[in-house]
């Protein structure tokens, strides 16, 4: 299913956007009118959704950038600004996995790499979206955290960690940009079929994960966009400071 949302004369930026959830989004966004400014650190795959995007007949550039450093975001918004007129709507999404240990065993290193993506990714992009926001007359940020965002699992300590500390830095932005015309909220999805998981998990560990979602099956790229493109849109214009979650009800019991 295809989401349309209206975004024309609207730019965006979406990082972590050559795979997974984050290329699912910058293509939606595209069909729905924006100027999309894709961001991620893999230059080819990138290149490849850019494309497909503007095969489509969709707006869109690629700009290789690590989320994880402050001048990489400020750069980010430059072209934005530069080549979208300004910058209007921001997905910070880029996330990794991490290592699996218990906290006793936890890598420093590991620690601080998933810090430095999943948290002081998301700080850096709003750290430089929300002036160029106010300065284009208002806007809307989704900052992708987790189900992991609110209850613990078990050898994730730095994502379960970096994704929780997401809701906070998002209420605190919410609260000083409520009267400024900048919307921001999380998004919290449970396992999606993405890469992310692909990449690391066996089909046997996969099938036990669709298991502990009361829905029977882990979710799509496409339901997270779906939630995503509706926070971002004028739709929500009383949404800000809050957590959605896309679950098939994994939190609920
Ligand atoms: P994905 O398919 O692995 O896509 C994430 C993209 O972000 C990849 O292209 C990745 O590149 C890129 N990336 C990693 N580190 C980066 C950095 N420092 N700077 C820029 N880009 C970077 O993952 P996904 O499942 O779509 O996840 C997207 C977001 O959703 C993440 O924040 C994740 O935590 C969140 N999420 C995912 C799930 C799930 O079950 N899939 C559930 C809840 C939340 P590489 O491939 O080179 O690493």
């Amino acid at each position: 299913m295809t989401i349309r949302f209206d975004f024309s004369g609207r730019t965006a930026i979406v990082t972590g956007a050559a795979s997974g959830i984050g290329a699912v989004i910058a293509e939606e966004m595209a069909a729905s009118g924006a100027f999309v400014v894709a961001s991620d650190l893999d230059e080819a795959a990138l290149s490849d959704v850019v494309n497909g995007i503007t095969a489509a007949g969709g707006r869109a550039i690629a700009v290789t950038a690590d989320a994880s450093r402050a001048e990489d975001a400020e750069r980010l918004v430059k072209a934005a600004v530069e080549q979208g007129g300004g910058l209007h709507l921001a997905v910070n999404n880029a996330g990794i996995g991490g290592p699996s240990a218990p906290v006793g065993d936890y890598p420093a290193d590991g620690w601080r790499k998933v810090i430095d993506v999943n948290l002081n990714g998301v700080f850096y992009g709003m750290r430089y979206q929300i002036p160029a926001m106010e300065a284009a007359g208002g806007g809307a940020i989704v900052n992708m955290s987790s189900i992991l965002g609110s209850v613990g699992f078990a050898n994730s300590a730095a994502y379960v960690a970096a994704k929780h500390g997401v809701l906070g830095l998002t209420k605190t932005a919410a609260m000083e940009y409520a009267q400024k015309g900048v919307r921001v909220n999380s998004v919290g999805p449970a396992f999606i079929n993405t890469p992310l998981l692909s990449k690391n998990l066996s089909q046997e560990m996969l099938d036990a994960l669709a298991g502990m979602h009361p829905m029977g099956r882990i979710g799509t790229p496409e339901e997270v966009s779906a939630l995503t493109l509706f926070l971002l849109s004028d739709r929500a214009s009383f949404i800000t400071g809050s957590y959605h979650l896309v679950d098939g009800g994994y939190t609920a019991p």
